[in-house]
């Protein structure tokens, strides 16, 4: 049983990837080192992790997150963050009385350096057309209940700008280093689709 997985045939999409890498390497256009070395890259050490990190820190010291606020791109840079879709980064807060939310409307455009690579839902057609139409109503899908006095800003990404969302600290945190912040900080809530509750509520 366990094994079936194993027998079943590659994907069609991961022959023709397999295809496309073996003619690459042999005409000498790409180093199969390369390869592995971006493929181990976005598996282990790319991920929300990194966006947490950032958060925690704009928590924490009021003079980093007027950088991360004024010049996201750099602020993410004093961590040694960068690289592929995350050259320029834009970090939007959120307040008592602003929601903001990330989508690409057009295709899939996210900020790898600090989420990692996208989750399914984010490419799919339907949450790029609605999140722009009735974010309340995608929000609330999400389980984010906003107060009708709240206002709801959508970030449209491109090839040029990425958003990330600072999302709110939670109560209850007020003792806690950064360490254990970056813990609480989830994917989503960068992406704007999740509030943060306080620690081990549910
Ligand atoms: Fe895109």
């Amino acid at each position: 049983m366990a094994s079936k997985r194993h027998r079943d045939p590659p994907s069609e999409i991961a022959r023709r990837v397999q295809a496309l890498e073996q003619v690459l390497v042999e005409k000498g256009l790409v180093d199969a080192a390369a390869i592995d070395r971006i493929v181990e890259t976005y598996e282990h050490q790319v991920g929300p992790q990194n966006g947490a990190r950032v958060v925690a820190r704009a928590w924490s010291d009021p003079a980093y997150r007027e950088r991360l606020l004024a010049d996201g791109s750099s602020a993410i840079a004093e961590f040694g963050i960068q690289g592929m879709q995350g050259e320029n980064m834009i970090v939007v807060e959120n307040t008592p009385a602003v929601h903001n939310v990330v989508v690409c409307t057009l295709c899939s455009c996210y900020p790898w350096p600090v989420l990692g690579l996208p989750p399914t839902w984010y490419k799919s057609p339907p949450y790029r057309a609605r999140i722009v139409r009735e974010p309340r109503a995608v929000l609330r899908e999400f389980g984010v209940e906003l107060d009708a006095d709240v206002e709801v800003r959508v970030w449209d990404s491109n090839a040029e700008l990425r958003y990330m969302v600072l999302p709110r600290r939670p109560p209850g945190t007020e003792g806690l280093d950064e360490a254990a912040l970056a813990e609480l900080v989830t994917r989503d809530s960068m992406i704007g689709v999740a509030l943060l509750g306080a620690p081990g509520a549910s």
